[in-house]
């Protein structure tokens, strides 16, 4: 089945991607490698380079709209993991829309979930 999150990589250069600071591994082992993220308050740090103009996370791999992965996978924030594609278990999520459209490439429709095995991600 097709896995559109590895054909898009749109969400991880379009928001800012800021997590409570002790997801970090300095605070929780096996967390987000802290040299790869910035501190942008007193209790949350983002991912480099998603705390700018023209986002673009220092963990993204690949080309967006046409074959990306993060190279920390089983590292990344909850922020990350919890940010489904749309219309994956039915449920909307205009946020992915709005990234995909922002990288010229159409919104996920639910069809494309008729046969899933298993979450897909970017990541
Ligand atoms: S899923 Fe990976 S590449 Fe995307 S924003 Fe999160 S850490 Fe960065
Ligand atoms: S969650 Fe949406 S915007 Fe992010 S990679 Fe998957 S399809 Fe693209």
């Amino acid at each position: 089945m097709p896995n559109p999150c590895l054909n898009c990589g749109a969400c991880c250069a379009f928001f800012r991607a800021s997590f409570y600071w002790a997801e970090a591994d300095d605070a929780t082992p096996g967390g987000v490698p802290i040299e790869l993220t910035e501190q942008v308050n007193d209790l949350h740090r983002a991912m480099r380079g998603t705390n700018q103009v023209a986002p673009r996370c220092v963990a993204l791999q690949g080309v967006v709209g046409v074959s990306v992965h993060c190279s920390i996978y089983e590292q990344r924030s909850s922020t990350c993991s919890d940010f489904a594609p749309s219309w994956f278990e039915g449920v909307h999520n205009e946020r992915c829309d709005q990234a995909r459209v922002a990288h010229g490439m159409a919104p996920l429709t639910p069809e494309i979930w008729d046969a899933p095995e298993e979450m897909p991600r970017v990541a």
